[in-house]
């Protein structure tokens, strides 16, 4: 509990005892008044000012501005009257323990949010003359090695290179289970380490690394607003002071009636004191504040599962998908290739492979890395110069002098280049040298363990249609289809070909059926940013990614893409529940006290109750099952 919770709890709880002991207290009528002035300011005061503040700055139609005025009216009708003062009182306190409540809510769910801002580190181990020194990882230039020990967080991403651990990657991934981790891999920031010291040379700098790039997301992700977040402010915009208008009209129009008309006495206190209750009944507070209070949750749950959304409307949009169009690459495979057989070769298979890892020693698709990987040495940058990449193609560079091409039938094609196609099923990069021929190496991947279920996962939350792009051959995009159970396929495409797909299906579907593209963010960032909803998955390692797509999968499991969609869906179903539960019962409430049958202690019960039932229901959306 917040410094500020635990005061107001204490101005509730000494309103409560003041308004029993005064309940005792035989007095008179003036000192009557002013005793009860006492818990009546005790508990209110700051609506006033606020309501007050409201009023001076001309923007007066809010929670406050109704709550001030139906207490101050009600408490001038005791005095009037010399009636009971405890009605005003009582409206104030359940406000008020509405109002804690729901701030009580907003800190749980935060706290949710934060524990993934938990993995800001606070500082780096830099070794000096044998000494850790802690610098601000700010201040780390990159190359730098820095050291991580056990317990401690990964301030900013790098590459081991000594030691050997196991990491908990929980915050970043909702993975429970610790990944073991050797010399020479990757690592990024925001894991903790947890068993052995690790030396990691820096490879980005800490605005640029993982950690900063996801605390900037998450901050973020409120101030994108849902349709229905809008929807309740505009309603909020319109509604209160339409309900002041109402609340003056009644207060006013039937005692002037009746004088005027019937020649009745005007019972002016009768109608004002039910144009109060109407006040007080109108209050907006549940929705207000139980609709970005639900999408915050939804939100938080899903950041726990390791899947982030970057606000709320695209929290909306998942709800509503029916087409997932899939990048086969690095999605739905692993996207790491093994080398299969080398074919046609004019050198021997060694030296050609040295001389496409060579060549693709620049890029970052997975087929370059894998092809590193199969070389398994190290690679001398300085002999090659004027590396091209050609996407959905290859690279072309010079190395040792000697114009290096690698890539796949289409890259041949471009360059003229006769090349020896290949009776394998398989990716085939094909390898020229000063414009001849050299052979190709035929490689292949393997596909993803959980992308069957994932599949069938999605068919289940009813998604309609799931399509595979690719850039790879009819062949190998056929097999992988099949064996998942991919409605439709699309092969050979070059990465702009992918967009125009995208936007076909776009068109053929309706509005209302919203497109999700997933893919790993290697040169699929256009598509990313085209269909209704990008969800980029395993997203850690490309910052191209994190920009592009609306949602980012902390881990590239692509079960992970049906729990967001069900994710999302809950937290919908939560925000329409709420809409007509605090709508219905306001209306039903509104008539009662128009008609003059419910009184101000309904009105409170009635408003204050909405508002817990829809925060609690708000609440559940935090609540995400783990995979
Ligand atoms: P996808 O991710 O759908 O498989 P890409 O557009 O990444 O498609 O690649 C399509 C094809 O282009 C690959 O299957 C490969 O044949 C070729 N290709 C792309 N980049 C490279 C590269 N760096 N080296 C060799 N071949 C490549
Ligand atoms: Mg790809």
């Amino acid at each position: 509990m917040s410094k500020k919770q635990k005061k107001m709890l204490f101005r509730i709880l000494l309103t409560a005892v003041l308004m029993v002991l005064l309940h005792f207290l035989p007095v008179a009528k003036l000192l009557r008044f002013l005793l009860y002035l006492i818990p009546y300011l005790v508990i209110g005061y700051d609506i006033l000012i606020k309501a007050f503040k409201g009023v001076k700055n001309r923007q007066m139609f809010d929670e406050s501005f109704l709550m001030a005025v139906a207490t101050v009216g009600a408490m001038a009708l005791a005095v009037a009257k010399d009636g009971d003062y405890t009605e005003a009182i009582a409206v104030m306190l359940f406000y008020q323990i509405g109002e804690w409540f729901q701030s009580y809510a907003v800190g749980k769910s935060r706290r949710n949010i934060s524990e993934l801002m938990d993995i800001r580190p606070d500082y780096a181990n830099i070794e000096k003359d044998g000494q850790l020194e802690q610098v601000d990882p700010d201040e780390v230039e990159i190359g730098t090695i820095i050291v991580v020990q056990p317990g401690e967080k990964i301030p900013i991403d790098g590459i081991v290179i000594n030691g050997h651990s196991s990491l908990n990657t929980s915050a970043l991934t909702g993975e429970s289970l610790p990944r073991e981790i050797q010399t020479g891999e990757e690592v990024i920031s925001g894991c903790i380490n947890l068993t052995g010291i690790l030396k990691i040379q820096t490879t980005k700098e800490f605005g640029e690394s993982t950690v900063s790039k996801i605390l900037d997301l998450v901050e973020n992700a409120s101030s994108r607003k849902s349709k229905s977040e809008d929807f309740i402010s505009k309603f909020a915009r319109v509604y209160t002071p339409l309900v002041c208008y109402s609340a003056l009209a009644l207060a006013f129009l039937p005692p002037l009636v009746r004088i005027s008309l019937l020649g009745l006495s005007a019972d002016w206190g009768d109608w004002v004191y039910r144009a109060l209750t109407f006040l007080v009944i109108s209050c907006p507070c549940a929705l207000v504040v139980s609709i970005p209070l639900s999408f915050f949750a939804g939100i938080g749950g899903a950041s726990n599962a390791g899947v982030l959304v970057k606000g709320s409307n695209y929290l909306e949009t998942l709800s509503q998908t029916r087409y997932v169009v899939f990048d086969k690459t690095g999605t739905l495979t692993q996207g790491v290739f093994q080398v299969n057989a080398i074919h046609h070769n004019t050198l021997p298979e060694e030296k050609l492979l040295e001389y496409a890892a060579l060549a693709e020693s620049a890029s970052s698709h997975p087929i370059s890395k894998s092809l590193r990987e199969a070389y398994g040495k190290p690679l001398e940058r300085s002999r090659i110069t004027d590396i091209e990449e050609i996407s959905g193609n290859g690279v072309i560079a010079q190395v040792d002098n000697l114009c290096i091409a690698a890539g796949n039938a289409k890259l041949m094609k471009r360059l003229k280049i006769d090349y020896k196609d290949c009776h394998h099923t398989g990716t085939i990069v094909h390898l020229a040298i000063d414009g001849t021929y050299a052979g190709h190496i035929v490689i292949s991947d393997i596909i993803k363990p959980h992308a069957k279920g994932a599949i069938a996962a999605l068919k289940s939350a009813g998604v309609h249609q799931t399509v595979m792009l690719t850039g790879d051959t009819d062949a190998v995009a056929k097999q992988v289809a099949k064996e998942l159970g991919i409605d439709v396929v699309y092969s050979e495409l070059l990465p702009e070909d992918k967009v125009t797909k995208v936007e076909e299906l776009l068109e053929s579907k309706s509005p209302k059926e919203k497109l999700a593209f997933v893919g790993d963010g290697i040169n699929d960032a256009p598509v990313l940013s085209r269909a209704d909803i990008g969800i980029a998955m395993g997203a850690m390692g490309s910052d191209a990614a994190i920009e592009a797509a609306d949602i980012v999968l902390m881990d590239d499991d692509p079960l992970k893409i049906s729990k967001a969609i069900n994710i999302s869906r809950k937290c919908l179903r939560i925000v329409y529940e709420n809409i007509w539960f605090a709508i219905g019962i306001k209306v039903i409430c509104l008539l009662l006290g128009a008609f003059g049958i419910a009184n101000m202690w309904l009105a409170v019960f009635a408003d204050v109750g909405v508002m817990v039932l829809a925060v609690l229901n708000a609440i559940r959306a935090l609540f995400v099952k783990k995979l």
